[in-house]
Protein backbone atom coordinates (compact mmCIF):
# COMPACT_ATOMS: atom_id res chain seq x y z
CA UNK A 1 0.00 0.00 0.00
CA UNK A 2 1.54 3.24 -0.93
CA UNK A 3 0.99 6.33 1.72
CA UNK A 4 2.50 8.95 -0.70
CA UNK A 5 4.99 9.80 1.37
CA UNK A 6 7.56 9.95 -1.59
CA UNK A 7 4.92 12.42 -3.61
CA UNK A 8 4.77 15.25 -1.11
CA UNK A 9 5.31 17.87 -3.74
CA UNK A 10 6.47 20.16 -1.33
CA UNK A 11 3.04 22.35 -1.73
CA UNK A 12 0.07 22.79 0.29
CA UNK A 13 -3.19 24.27 -0.27
CA UNK A 14 -3.45 25.29 3.69
CA UNK A 15 -4.57 28.72 3.35
CA UNK A 16 -7.88 27.76 1.11
CA UNK A 17 -11.26 28.69 1.97
CA UNK A 18 -12.56 25.33 0.82
CA UNK A 19 -10.93 23.64 2.86
CA UNK A 20 -11.69 25.27 6.01
CA UNK A 21 -15.33 25.09 5.22
CA UNK A 22 -17.11 22.62 7.45
CA UNK A 23 -18.95 20.99 4.51
CA UNK A 24 -15.19 19.93 3.85
CA UNK A 25 -14.11 18.94 7.13
CA UNK A 26 -17.23 17.44 7.49
CA UNK A 27 -15.92 14.75 4.64
CA UNK A 28 -12.62 14.55 5.91
CA UNK A 29 -14.09 13.90 9.61
CA UNK A 30 -16.89 11.23 8.48
CA UNK A 31 -14.34 8.94 6.21
CA UNK A 32 -11.14 9.13 7.90
CA UNK A 33 -12.90 7.13 10.74
CA UNK A 34 -11.78 3.19 10.71
CA UNK A 35 -8.54 4.12 9.19
CA UNK A 36 -9.13 5.23 5.41
CA UNK A 37 -7.23 7.96 3.71
CA UNK A 38 -9.15 10.40 1.72
CA UNK A 39 -8.06 13.65 -0.14
CA UNK A 40 -9.60 16.47 -2.57
CA UNK A 41 -8.50 16.03 -5.97
CA UNK A 42 -8.35 17.06 -9.47
CA UNK A 43 -9.91 20.55 -9.77
CA UNK A 44 -10.17 22.13 -6.23
CA UNK A 45 -6.23 21.06 -5.77
CA UNK A 46 -5.60 21.99 -9.55
CA UNK A 47 -7.35 25.70 -9.30
CA UNK A 48 -5.90 26.78 -6.00
CA UNK A 49 -2.22 25.98 -6.56
CA UNK A 50 -2.97 28.44 -9.87
CA UNK A 51 -4.63 31.34 -7.31
CA UNK A 52 -8.03 30.75 -9.40
CA UNK A 53 -11.34 29.81 -8.29
CA UNK A 54 -12.74 26.50 -7.09
CA UNK A 55 -16.36 24.73 -7.93
CA UNK A 56 -17.28 21.70 -6.77
CA UNK A 57 -14.68 19.42 -4.72
CA UNK A 58 -14.49 16.26 -5.34
CA UNK A 59 -13.11 13.29 -3.07
CA UNK A 60 -10.63 10.33 -3.47
CA UNK A 61 -10.98 7.58 -1.07
CA UNK A 62 -9.42 4.40 -0.24
CA UNK A 63 -12.62 3.37 1.67
CA UNK A 64 -15.03 1.23 -0.51
CA UNK A 65 -18.17 2.61 -1.70
CA UNK A 66 -20.34 0.52 0.37
CA UNK A 67 -18.09 1.78 3.44
CA UNK A 68 -18.69 5.49 2.39
CA UNK A 69 -22.11 5.16 1.77
CA UNK A 70 -22.22 3.55 5.83
CA UNK A 71 -19.83 6.20 6.84
CA UNK A 72 -21.87 9.17 5.24
CA UNK A 73 -25.78 7.91 6.52
CA UNK A 74 -24.17 7.45 10.15
CA UNK A 75 -22.96 10.95 9.89
CA UNK A 76 -26.14 11.86 9.03
CA UNK A 77 -25.30 13.16 5.60
CA UNK A 78 -27.52 12.90 2.73
CA UNK A 79 -25.90 9.97 0.20
CA UNK A 80 -26.56 9.68 -3.53
CA UNK A 81 -25.43 6.60 -4.97
CA UNK A 82 -24.49 8.64 -8.15
CA UNK A 83 -22.15 5.72 -10.06
CA UNK A 84 -21.59 3.49 -7.60
CA UNK A 85 -20.91 0.70 -9.87
CA UNK A 86 -17.73 2.84 -10.97
CA UNK A 87 -17.06 3.37 -7.33
CA UNK A 88 -18.94 7.40 -6.84
CA UNK A 89 -21.26 7.97 -4.09
CA UNK A 90 -22.42 11.64 -4.04
CA UNK A 91 -22.73 13.32 -0.38
CA UNK A 92 -24.43 16.00 0.11
CA UNK A 93 -22.54 18.01 3.11
CA UNK A 94 -24.01 21.48 4.33
CA UNK A 95 -26.70 21.38 0.97
CA UNK A 96 -23.30 21.37 -1.40
CA UNK A 97 -23.17 17.79 -3.40
CA UNK A 98 -19.74 16.31 -3.24
CA UNK A 99 -18.56 13.41 -5.28
CA UNK A 100 -16.45 10.84 -3.62
CA UNK A 101 -14.73 8.31 -5.58
CA UNK A 102 -13.07 4.89 -4.07
CA UNK A 103 -9.19 4.67 -5.68
CA UNK A 104 -9.40 2.80 -8.99
CA UNK A 105 -6.94 1.52 -11.37
CA UNK A 106 -7.27 0.77 -14.89
CA UNK A 107 -8.00 -3.26 -15.61
CA UNK A 108 -7.75 -4.30 -19.02
CA UNK A 109 -11.40 -3.62 -21.18
CA UNK A 110 -12.65 -7.16 -22.51
CA UNK A 111 -14.54 -6.34 -25.66
CA UNK A 112 -16.71 -3.34 -24.46
CA UNK A 113 -17.00 -4.04 -20.77
CA UNK A 114 -14.51 -2.46 -18.52
CA UNK A 115 -14.19 -4.06 -15.05
CA UNK A 116 -13.33 -1.59 -12.39
CA UNK A 117 -10.70 -2.74 -9.70
CA UNK A 118 -10.87 -1.03 -6.33
CA UNK A 119 -7.44 -0.19 -5.15
CA UNK A 120 -5.17 1.26 -2.13
CA UNK A 121 -2.97 2.82 -4.26
CA UNK A 122 -2.60 6.41 -5.20
CA UNK A 123 -0.33 6.27 -7.65
CA UNK A 124 -2.09 3.62 -9.49
CA UNK A 125 -5.54 5.92 -9.54
CA UNK A 126 -3.48 8.61 -10.53
CA UNK A 127 -2.53 7.11 -13.25
CA UNK A 128 -6.16 6.15 -14.82
CA UNK A 129 -6.78 10.16 -14.83
CA UNK A 130 -6.51 12.15 -18.01
CA UNK A 131 -4.07 15.05 -17.67
CA UNK A 132 -0.95 15.26 -15.42
CA UNK A 133 -2.47 18.18 -13.75
CA UNK A 134 -5.67 16.81 -12.60
CA UNK A 135 -4.36 14.31 -10.78
CA UNK A 136 -3.00 16.52 -7.60
CA UNK A 137 -4.44 15.21 -4.32
CA UNK A 138 -4.54 17.08 -0.81
CA UNK A 139 -5.43 15.98 2.77
CA UNK A 140 -7.01 17.59 5.13
CA UNK A 141 -4.17 19.54 6.41
CA UNK A 142 -3.94 20.85 3.13
CA UNK A 143 -0.45 18.81 2.14
CA UNK A 144 -0.04 18.46 -1.66
CA UNK A 145 0.27 15.03 -3.29
CA UNK A 146 1.63 14.86 -6.60
CA UNK A 147 2.39 11.10 -7.69
CA UNK A 148 3.22 12.01 -11.47
CA UNK A 149 5.11 15.76 -11.39
CA UNK A 150 1.61 17.41 -12.19
CA UNK A 151 2.61 20.74 -9.94
CA UNK A 152 5.58 21.18 -12.33
CA UNK A 153 3.02 21.01 -15.59
CA UNK A 154 0.73 22.66 -13.85
CA UNK A 155 3.62 25.58 -12.56
CA UNK A 156 4.68 25.47 -17.15
CA UNK A 157 0.58 25.26 -17.87
CA UNK A 158 1.40 22.12 -19.72
CA UNK A 159 -1.10 20.19 -20.42
CA UNK A 160 0.39 16.83 -20.55
CA UNK A 161 -1.45 13.05 -21.06
CA UNK A 162 -0.73 10.59 -18.38
CA UNK A 163 1.28 7.76 -19.90
CA UNK A 164 0.92 6.89 -23.59
CA UNK A 165 -1.14 9.96 -25.41
CA UNK A 166 -2.04 8.11 -27.44
CA UNK A 167 -3.37 5.34 -25.74
CA UNK A 168 -4.99 7.31 -23.70
CA UNK A 169 -7.30 8.67 -26.02
CA UNK A 170 -8.33 5.49 -27.64
CA UNK A 171 -9.99 4.60 -23.99
CA UNK A 172 -11.94 7.71 -24.74
CA UNK A 173 -11.94 9.90 -27.50
CA UNK A 174 -13.44 12.68 -25.15
CA UNK A 175 -9.95 12.95 -24.14
CA UNK A 176 -9.30 15.29 -27.47
CA UNK A 177 -11.52 17.59 -26.94
CA UNK A 178 -10.48 18.15 -23.08
CA UNK A 179 -7.06 18.63 -24.28
CA UNK A 180 -7.75 21.67 -26.14
CA UNK A 181 -9.88 22.83 -23.36
CA UNK A 182 -7.58 22.32 -20.75
CA UNK A 183 -5.53 23.82 -23.09
CA UNK A 184 -7.59 27.29 -23.32
CA UNK A 185 -8.43 27.36 -19.61
CA UNK A 186 -5.08 26.44 -18.44
CA UNK A 187 -2.60 26.17 -20.79
CA UNK A 188 0.04 28.35 -22.65
CA UNK A 189 1.26 27.83 -26.33
CA UNK A 190 2.80 25.88 -27.69
CA UNK A 191 0.88 22.65 -26.59
CA UNK A 192 2.50 19.53 -25.63
CA UNK A 193 4.24 18.29 -28.72
CA UNK A 194 3.07 14.23 -28.12
CA UNK A 195 -0.01 15.20 -26.80
CA UNK A 196 -1.18 17.41 -29.88
CA UNK A 197 0.54 15.19 -32.58
CA UNK A 198 -1.71 12.08 -30.32
CA UNK A 199 -5.14 13.86 -30.67
CA UNK A 200 -4.05 14.47 -34.80
CA UNK A 201 -3.63 10.76 -34.93
CA UNK A 202 -6.89 9.71 -33.25
CA UNK A 203 -9.18 12.22 -34.71
CA UNK A 204 -11.44 9.92 -36.03
CA UNK A 205 -12.85 8.94 -33.01
CA UNK A 206 -14.58 12.27 -32.38
CA UNK A 207 -17.12 10.99 -34.94
CA UNK A 208 -17.85 8.17 -32.06
CA UNK A 209 -18.28 10.35 -29.44
CA UNK A 210 -21.86 11.35 -27.87
CA UNK A 211 -23.34 15.13 -29.57
CA UNK A 212 -24.13 15.58 -25.46
CA UNK A 213 -20.16 15.32 -24.49
CA UNK A 214 -18.80 17.31 -27.68
CA UNK A 215 -21.62 19.73 -26.17
CA UNK A 216 -19.93 20.38 -22.80
CA UNK A 217 -16.18 20.57 -23.91
CA UNK A 218 -16.80 22.89 -26.32
CA UNK A 219 -18.67 25.39 -24.45
CA UNK A 220 -16.16 25.42 -21.59
CA UNK A 221 -13.64 25.79 -24.41
CA UNK A 222 -15.14 28.90 -26.12
CA UNK A 223 -15.65 30.74 -23.04
CA UNK A 224 -12.21 30.02 -21.52
CA UNK A 225 -9.62 32.83 -21.54
CA UNK A 226 -7.17 30.97 -23.47
CA UNK A 227 -10.10 29.74 -26.36
CA UNK A 228 -8.55 31.46 -29.32
CA UNK A 229 -4.87 29.66 -29.24
CA UNK A 230 -7.00 26.17 -28.62
CA UNK A 231 -8.94 26.85 -31.36
CA UNK A 232 -6.32 27.81 -33.54
CA UNK A 233 -4.49 24.59 -32.68
CA UNK A 234 -7.60 22.69 -33.98
CA UNK A 235 -7.42 24.56 -36.87
CA UNK A 236 -4.15 24.44 -37.95
CA UNK A 237 -4.43 20.06 -37.16
CA UNK A 238 -7.42 20.04 -38.95
CA UNK A 239 -10.03 19.10 -36.22
CA UNK A 240 -12.01 21.90 -36.04
CA UNK A 241 -14.18 21.27 -39.02
CA UNK A 242 -15.06 18.03 -37.92
CA UNK A 243 -16.27 19.17 -34.44
CA UNK A 244 -18.27 21.53 -35.77
CA UNK A 245 -19.24 19.72 -38.99
CA UNK A 246 -18.74 23.32 -41.31
CA UNK A 247 -16.56 26.20 -41.82
CA UNK A 248 -14.51 27.83 -38.92
CA UNK A 249 -14.66 31.74 -39.36
CA UNK A 250 -11.25 32.44 -37.25
CA UNK A 251 -10.80 35.83 -37.92
CA UNK A 252 -14.04 36.96 -37.14
CA UNK A 253 -13.63 34.95 -33.68
CA UNK A 254 -9.74 36.64 -33.34
CA UNK A 255 -11.75 40.08 -33.61
CA UNK A 256 -14.69 39.45 -31.17
CA UNK A 257 -12.32 38.82 -28.99
CA UNK A 258 -10.12 41.86 -29.08
CA UNK A 259 -13.37 43.53 -28.42
CA UNK A 260 -14.18 41.68 -25.55
CA UNK A 261 -11.26 42.35 -23.90
CA UNK A 262 -10.85 45.83 -25.05
CA UNK A 263 -14.30 46.36 -23.48
CA UNK A 264 -13.62 44.29 -20.19
CA UNK A 265 -16.98 42.37 -21.39
CA UNK A 266 -17.70 38.97 -19.77
CA UNK A 267 -17.38 36.02 -22.60
CA UNK A 268 -20.07 34.27 -24.00
CA UNK A 269 -19.92 31.00 -25.09
CA UNK A 270 -22.82 31.12 -27.25
CA UNK A 271 -21.81 34.33 -29.05
CA UNK A 272 -18.68 33.30 -29.01
CA UNK A 273 -19.80 30.36 -31.20
CA UNK A 274 -21.84 32.37 -33.32
CA UNK A 275 -18.76 34.28 -34.62
CA UNK A 276 -16.89 31.23 -35.12
CA UNK A 277 -19.21 28.87 -36.90
CA UNK A 278 -22.68 30.98 -38.34
CA UNK A 279 -22.96 32.56 -41.13
CA UNK A 280 -26.33 31.69 -42.83
CA UNK A 281 -29.48 30.28 -41.32
CA UNK A 282 -28.26 26.61 -42.10
CA UNK A 283 -25.52 27.04 -39.63
CA UNK A 284 -27.50 27.33 -36.89
CA UNK A 285 -29.55 24.53 -37.85
CA UNK A 286 -26.65 22.08 -38.15
CA UNK A 287 -24.83 23.46 -34.95
CA UNK A 288 -28.01 22.71 -33.15
CA UNK A 289 -28.70 19.16 -33.94
CA UNK A 290 -24.78 18.03 -34.14
CA UNK A 291 -23.88 19.84 -30.34
CA UNK A 292 -28.10 18.97 -28.93
CA UNK A 293 -27.98 22.44 -28.32
CA UNK A 294 -30.30 23.98 -25.60
CA UNK A 295 -33.31 26.38 -27.25
CA UNK A 296 -32.03 28.86 -25.14
CA UNK A 297 -28.10 28.71 -26.56
CA UNK A 298 -29.95 28.12 -30.39
CA UNK A 299 -32.07 31.27 -29.35
CA UNK A 300 -28.31 32.96 -28.60
CA UNK A 301 -27.32 32.11 -32.09
CA UNK A 302 -30.21 33.71 -33.27
CA UNK A 303 -30.04 36.51 -31.58
CA UNK A 304 -25.87 36.97 -31.99
CA UNK A 305 -26.69 36.19 -35.93
CA UNK A 306 -29.78 39.06 -36.20
CA UNK A 307 -27.64 41.93 -37.02
CA UNK A 308 -24.55 40.48 -38.60
CA UNK A 309 -24.75 41.90 -42.04
CA UNK A 310 -25.67 45.36 -40.97
CA UNK A 311 -23.34 48.09 -40.67
CA UNK A 312 -22.58 51.04 -38.13
CA UNK A 313 -25.78 52.95 -37.89
CA UNK A 314 -25.04 56.82 -38.93
CA UNK A 315 -27.55 58.53 -36.31
CA UNK A 316 -28.36 57.70 -32.81
CA UNK A 317 -32.10 57.05 -34.22
CA UNK A 318 -31.24 53.87 -36.67
CA UNK A 319 -29.16 52.38 -33.45
CA UNK A 320 -32.12 53.08 -31.33
CA UNK A 321 -34.34 51.51 -34.02
CA UNK A 322 -32.26 48.24 -33.84
CA UNK A 323 -32.39 48.28 -29.87
CA UNK A 324 -36.04 48.34 -30.12
CA UNK A 325 -36.73 45.34 -32.65
CA UNK A 326 -33.91 43.25 -31.34
CA UNK A 327 -34.62 43.75 -27.59
CA UNK A 328 -31.87 44.46 -24.65
CA UNK A 329 -31.20 41.07 -24.39
CA UNK A 330 -30.01 40.59 -28.08
CA UNK A 331 -28.89 43.72 -28.68
CA UNK A 332 -25.29 43.23 -27.21
CA UNK A 333 -24.78 39.78 -28.71
CA UNK A 334 -25.92 41.41 -32.43
CA UNK A 335 -24.12 44.66 -32.33
CA UNK A 336 -20.74 43.04 -31.24
CA UNK A 337 -20.69 40.14 -33.93
CA UNK A 338 -21.68 42.86 -36.44
CA UNK A 339 -18.29 44.80 -34.98
CA UNK A 340 -16.42 41.73 -35.29
CA UNK A 341 -17.69 40.84 -38.38
CA UNK A 342 -17.24 45.03 -39.94
CA UNK A 343 -13.73 44.70 -39.02
CA UNK A 344 -13.73 47.72 -37.27
CA UNK A 345 -10.36 47.75 -34.38
CA UNK A 346 -11.52 47.12 -30.77
CA UNK A 347 -11.19 50.43 -29.77
CA UNK A 348 -13.29 52.23 -32.47
CA UNK A 349 -15.44 54.86 -30.16
CA UNK A 350 -18.16 55.08 -32.49
CA UNK A 351 -18.62 50.75 -32.62
CA UNK A 352 -18.14 51.41 -28.99
CA UNK A 353 -20.84 53.97 -28.70
CA UNK A 354 -23.03 51.71 -30.55
CA UNK A 355 -22.97 48.71 -28.16
CA UNK A 356 -23.43 51.04 -24.96
CA UNK A 357 -26.82 52.64 -26.32
CA UNK A 358 -28.96 50.20 -23.58
CA UNK A 359 -26.90 52.54 -20.57
CA UNK A 360 -28.26 55.75 -22.56
CA UNK A 361 -31.15 54.99 -23.61
CA UNK A 362 -34.22 52.78 -23.23
CA UNK A 363 -36.50 51.80 -25.85
CA UNK A 364 -39.93 52.10 -25.25
CA UNK A 365 -43.15 50.04 -25.67
CA UNK A 366 -45.76 50.12 -28.26
CA UNK A 367 -48.49 51.56 -26.50
CA UNK A 368 -50.95 49.86 -28.54
CA UNK A 369 -52.23 46.25 -28.76
CA UNK A 370 -54.22 43.82 -30.92
CA UNK A 371 -57.83 44.85 -28.37
CA UNK A 372 -57.47 48.29 -29.20
CA UNK A 373 -57.47 47.83 -33.38
CA UNK A 374 -60.13 45.30 -32.31
CA UNK A 375 -61.96 47.96 -30.19
CA UNK A 376 -61.99 49.79 -33.35
CA UNK A 377 -64.57 47.39 -35.27
CA UNK A 378 -61.80 45.33 -36.95
CA UNK A 379 -62.33 41.70 -37.15
CA UNK A 380 -59.97 39.79 -34.88
CA UNK A 381 -57.58 37.75 -37.23
CA UNK A 382 -54.63 38.85 -39.83
CA UNK A 383 -56.36 42.26 -40.52
CA UNK A 384 -55.67 43.23 -36.90
CA UNK A 385 -52.12 42.30 -37.21
CA UNK A 386 -51.31 44.46 -40.15
CA UNK A 387 -53.37 47.39 -38.94
CA UNK A 388 -51.23 47.28 -35.67
CA UNK A 389 -47.63 46.38 -37.67
CA UNK A 390 -48.30 49.76 -40.03
CA UNK A 391 -48.51 52.03 -37.14
CA UNK A 392 -45.82 50.58 -35.21
CA UNK A 393 -43.55 50.57 -38.49
CA UNK A 394 -44.78 54.79 -38.69
CA UNK A 395 -44.10 55.83 -35.16
CA UNK A 396 -40.56 53.39 -35.14
CA UNK A 397 -39.50 56.05 -37.92
CA UNK A 398 -41.03 58.86 -36.51
CA UNK A 399 -38.49 58.11 -33.93
CA UNK A 400 -41.06 56.65 -31.47
CA UNK A 401 -42.78 59.31 -31.27
CA UNK A 402 -46.74 59.92 -30.60
CA UNK A 403 -49.06 58.93 -27.24
CA UNK A 404 -51.74 56.41 -27.41
CA UNK A 405 -54.19 59.03 -28.66
CA UNK A 406 -52.37 59.94 -31.43
CA UNK A 407 -51.47 56.58 -32.65
CA UNK A 408 -55.27 55.34 -32.43
CA UNK A 409 -55.55 58.34 -34.56
CA UNK A 410 -53.13 57.28 -37.04
CA UNK A 411 -54.95 53.41 -37.08
CA UNK A 412 -58.25 54.90 -37.88
CA UNK A 413 -56.59 57.08 -40.90
CA UNK A 414 -55.90 52.84 -42.34
CA UNK A 415 -58.87 51.74 -41.82
CA UNK A 416 -60.58 54.44 -44.19
CA UNK A 417 -57.83 53.68 -46.50
CA UNK A 418 -58.54 50.41 -46.57
P1 LIG B 1 -13.60 21.29 -12.88
O1 LIG B 1 -13.02 22.48 -12.22
O2 LIG B 1 -13.99 21.48 -14.28
O3 LIG B 1 -14.61 20.53 -12.04
P2 LIG B 1 -12.08 18.92 -12.51
O4 LIG B 1 -10.66 18.60 -12.87
O5 LIG B 1 -12.48 18.78 -11.09
O6 LIG B 1 -12.33 20.36 -13.07
P3 LIG B 1 -14.16 16.99 -13.11
O7 LIG B 1 -14.93 16.83 -14.37
O8 LIG B 1 -14.86 17.38 -11.86
O9 LIG B 1 -12.99 18.05 -13.46
O10 LIG B 1 -13.36 15.63 -12.91
C1 LIG B 1 -12.63 15.36 -11.72
C2 LIG B 1 -11.36 14.60 -12.06
O11 LIG B 1 -11.71 13.35 -12.69
C3 LIG B 1 -10.45 15.29 -13.06
O12 LIG B 1 -9.58 16.22 -12.45
C4 LIG B 1 -9.70 14.12 -13.65
O13 LIG B 1 -8.70 13.70 -12.76
C5 LIG B 1 -10.76 13.03 -13.69
N1 LIG B 1 -11.44 12.96 -15.03
C6 LIG B 1 -12.58 13.58 -15.39
N2 LIG B 1 -12.93 13.27 -16.66
C7 LIG B 1 -12.00 12.41 -17.11
C8 LIG B 1 -11.78 11.71 -18.34
N3 LIG B 1 -12.60 11.83 -19.39
N4 LIG B 1 -10.69 10.89 -18.42
C9 LIG B 1 -9.87 10.75 -17.36
N5 LIG B 1 -9.99 11.37 -16.20
C10 LIG B 1 -11.05 12.21 -16.06
MG1 LIG C 1 -14.52 18.95 -10.34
Amino acid sequence: MSHGRDTVAGLSVAGADWLAQPATRRIFATLSQGGHQVRAVGGAVRNTLLGQGVGDIDFATTARPEQVVELAERAGLKVVPTGLQHGTVTIVSDGHPHEVTTLRRDVETYGRHAKVAFTDDWAADARRRDFTMNALYADADGTVFDPLGGAGDLQARRVRFIGDAGARIREDYLRILRFFRFNAVYGTPPFDTEGLAACVRERAGLAALSAERVHAELMRLLKAEGALPALEAMFDWGLLVDVLGGVAYLERFRRLLAIEAAGALPSSAVRRLAALAVVVAEDIDRLTGRLRLSNAERRGLVCASRYRAASLPAEEAGARCALYRLGPDCFEDAVLLAWAEAGAGPDDPAWRRFLELPQRWQAPRFPLSGADIVGLGVASGPDVGRVLRTVEEAWISAGFAGDKDSLMAHARTCLDTD
